[in-house]
């Protein structure tokens, strides 16, 4: 199990960006991390996977662990090594590399298995398989963000934190993601899925937590937050 306990971040030594989370992403579960703007979600994922040093923030109190290890101040690579991979918000692929150029790219401590994990995501993803000569730029936002979460699968992650996959995608690109994502997780992989789009996160999540001002205000079952006031009103559009 992935976890964070109690855990407080600060960006430039001022800005309290994490307050005190916990949270848990249990083997093969999808958990849902919902909130407003601002309320810490991407902090999370960055403590989790290694990325805050990049972003001049650093973890002041509490930990993050794996299967109980303490791996707090572990790097971004070593934590991929553990199977933690991260899938960065605004879909980042090298645009000027080829589809496949950009899958390989993701292999890159996993070179055994690079030709099963490539079949694997060329199964997952078609179209990525039809446009595998294609420089990524050229790929359309929807194929771009696929892309993205192919590269990450191409070293078979225990966990995948994925930053807003659906933003900006058409509701039919949003519905494809979604299936996607469903069957990684039917695979093996625990998701946490950072989203605006609640309904979609809803839909396929086990658990869910929202968070606000760095606070996690709720932390229940994704169908008792399907059913709740709130939630219904200010995050599914409900109301
Ligand atoms: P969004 O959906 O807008 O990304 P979020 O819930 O992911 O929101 P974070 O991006 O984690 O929230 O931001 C949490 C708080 O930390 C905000 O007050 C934000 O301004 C601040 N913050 C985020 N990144 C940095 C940074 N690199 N330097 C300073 N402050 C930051």
């Amino acid at each position: 199990m992935l976890a964070v306990q109690n855990l407080e971040v600060v960006y430039d030594d001022v800005v309290l960006a994490l307050r005190g989370v916990s949270l848990a992403v249990p083997d093969g579960q999808v958990v849902a991390l919902l909130g407003a703007n601002g309320g810490g979600k991407s902090t999370l994922l960055r403590a989790l996977s290694g990325l805050l040093d990049i972003h001049d923030g650093e973890i002041r109190k509490g930990t993050v662990t794996l299967d109980g290890d303490d791996i707090s101040h572990l790097a971004a690579s070593a934590l991929a090594r553990r199977g933690i991979k991260h899938v960065l918000e605004g879909r980042r692929v090298f645009k000027e590399l080829t589809t496949d150029e950009n899958l390989r790219v993701g292999a890159h401590a996993d070179r055994r298995n690079l030709k099963a994990n490539l079949e694997r995501v060329h199964t997952l993803f078609p179209v990525l398989h039809e446009r595998r000569d294609s420089p990524a730029g050229l790929l359309s936002g929807g194929e771009q963000q696929m892309l993205a979460i192919g590269r990450a699968l191409m070293s078979d992650p225990r966990y995948l934190l994925l930053d807003e996959p659906s933003l900006g995608l058409a509701p039919k690109v949003v519905e494809q993601i979604r299936d996607i994502i469903v069957e990684i997780n039917a695979q093996g992989t625990g998701i946490l899925l950072v989203e605006q789009n609640a309904v979609m996160a809803l839909s396929i999540a086990h658990h869910g937590y929202v968070l606000e001002n760095g606070r996690v205000v709720m932390d229940r079952t994704a169908e008792q937050l399907r059913e709740d006031a709130d939630v219904r009103e200010f995050y599914l559009g409900l109301g």
